[in-house]
């Protein structure tokens, strides 16, 4: 094998959508890049697949904002680049009971950051949806324009194809098994699972779930990441409204506060089904799902929630299909954005714990990332709420005003 088959500047390991975004941003830079990814491309076994997910810029957490507008103009030039669409507007909606501290932090970060909103009472907003969309008396919605979906399957592609076009080398069915000082170089050396080891300058790790097995075998670090099994589900529209669901139709991308937080899309993937989904799943080993089976959904909670938000024009007897998928969470559900440190200091840059709210910032993050191991800083953002050290200082991390989003069942 050549040295040049073995050589780069930066080694990805992990190509969901934070890997494949980084890898974009390396290679656009004109450095020799590696993506490692141990299944086939494009698989359906980690966070990345499927057919939507939300942005949004109204945020508990301000230091989202930032992040969350660039990133809709980054999903914006890479289409320019690609040639298709993977972004669809959408507005956003808020919504529960008018003291939930979600809600009131929402409200003060569109202030913060003068993102225009309105706030709207029962009666306001079902005039506006037109009914489609109903709150309790004692509720509040916060409706803004800066919501809408990305299609991850096809983002994720978009990413790699735009990495390879830009010079990338891409390898799939690698498992990463060591990541260690290349004594005579300085510089890093990964070994994969059948054998084969390549050499990088630096090396970024964005494993999903798999974040803390992976950190802990080569580096002795851990990092509280617990991987959570997710089922998003899909119901059926009431024959004849189906129209007024559907994307394109004015209906927003909605979040919705309170216990549990439960969120929804226009219809999109599925014609004729809604998606609406509790934020949150149950504890799982990546490597050792019990895919689905032992879930128990909290049907009943869901339920009400269709019955009362759209005025009975959603079927909520069953969902009429779900999906799985996983989350990374973190203590604090905030991602974990840094160096590696011990032996690797600055050389090993690590990418996780997205917490099940990452996708949309996906751009974002490739740029930070791909900065972080070509300069060792990121431009224009503060990256003090993602260090790996806020879990010495605090196991629970950030501290924050308002209660955790995701939900264990
Ligand atoms: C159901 C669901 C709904 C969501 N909804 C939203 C939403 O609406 N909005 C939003 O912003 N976010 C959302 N998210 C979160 C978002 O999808 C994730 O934050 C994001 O996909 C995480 O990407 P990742 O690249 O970190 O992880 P992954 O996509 O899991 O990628 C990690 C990759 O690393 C590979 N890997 C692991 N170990 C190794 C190894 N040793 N060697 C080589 N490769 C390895 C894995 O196989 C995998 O392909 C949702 C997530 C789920 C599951």
């Amino acid at each position: 094998m050549a040295d040049s088959d073995t050589q780069f500047d930066v080694i990805v390991v992990g190509a969901g959508v934070m890997g494949s975004s980084t890898a974009y941003h390396l290679a656009k830079t004109g450095n020799r890049v590696l993506i490692l990814e141990q299944f086939d491309f494009l698989h359906h076994r980690g966070s990345s697949h499927g057919e939507s997910r939300t942005i949004r810029a109204t945020y508990p957490e301000d230091y989202y904002h930032d992040l969350v507008m660039e990133s809709y103009e980054l999903w914006k030039m890479a289409e320019a680049e690609i040639g298709y669409r993977v972004y669809f507007p959408a507005e956003q909606l808020d919504i529960g009971p008018f003291e939930d501290k979600s809600l009131v932090a929402v409200v003060e970060t569109c202030r913060k950051h003068s993102i225009p909103h309105l706030v709207l009472d029962r009666g306001q907003l079902a005039e506006k949806y037109s009914g489609r969309v109903e709150i309790p008396a004692d509720w509040v919605a916060v409706w803004s324009k800066y919501g809408g979906l990305i299609k991850p399957t096809k983002a994720v592609s978009m990413f790699q194809t735009l990495a390879y076009k830009n010079g990338a080398v891409l390898k799939d069915n690698a498992e990463v098994v060591e990541i260690k000082r290349d004594g005579s170089s300085g510089g890093i050396v990964i070994s994969i699972a059948n054998g084969e080891s390549f050499r990088g300058k630096k090396c970024v790790v964005t494993v999903g779930a798999w974040a803390r097995k992976l950190v802990k075998s080569v580096s002795g670090i851990e990092l509280p990441i617990q991987p959570l099994e997710v089922a998003v589900s899909y119901w059926r529209i009431k024959e004849g409204a189906e129209a007024e669901y559907a994307i394109g139709g004015g209906l927003p991308t909605l979040a919705s506060y309170g216990n549990p937080y439960i969120y929804g899309t226009p219809s999109w993937e599925f014609p004729g089904l809604i998606k609406v989904a509790i934020h949150g799943g149950h504890l799982c080993d990546p490597n050792k799902r019990t895919w689905g089976s032992g879930e128990q959904l909290p049907i009943a909670v869901l339920k009400e929630w269709i019955e009362g938000r759209f005025g009975g024009r959603v079927d909520s007897s069953e969902p009429a299909a779900t999906q799985l998928c996983m989350y990374s969470m973190t203590p604090d559900e905030d991602f974990v954005i840094d160096f590696l440190g011990r032996e690797f200091e600055k050389d090993v840059v690590i990418g996780g714990g997205f917490s099940g709210h990452g996708f949309k910032m996906a751009p974002v993050v490739g740029r930070i990332l791909s900065e972080l191991a070509l300069k060792g800083e990121a431009e224009g953002v503060e990256l003090k709420y993602f260090k790996i050290a806020r879990f010495e200082e605090n196991p629970k991390g950030n501290v924050k005003s308002f209660a955790d989003q995701v939900k264990l069942h």
